[in-house]
């Protein structure tokens, strides 16, 4: 079972961890962590206002950043 996130997936399959479909299933002020692979992303955060997060590792630091539910889908 491969490992990937959608956003860095060479070959997104169900098996990849689908970013869109996590923060879309986020109830507010909920996260679920995942540990992709491929790339920074560790978590997915949903706060009171619904604003989703996305949690990167950034030279051993976790980072919150902000972004918009339709930049995660798979393009
Ligand atoms: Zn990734």
């Amino acid at each position: 079972m491969s490992e990937f996130c959608s956003q860095c997936s060479p070959n997104f399959t169900v098996d990849d961890i689908n970013l869109f479909e996590i923060a879309t299933n986020l109830k507010p002020g909920q996260s679920e962590s995942f540990n992709c692979q491929g790339c920074n992303n560790r978590t997915l955060f949903k706060d009171e206002d619904g604003n989703i997060y996305l949690g990167k590792l950034i030279d051993g630091i976790g980072k919150l950043l902000p972004v918009k539910i339709e930049e995660l889908k798979r393009v």
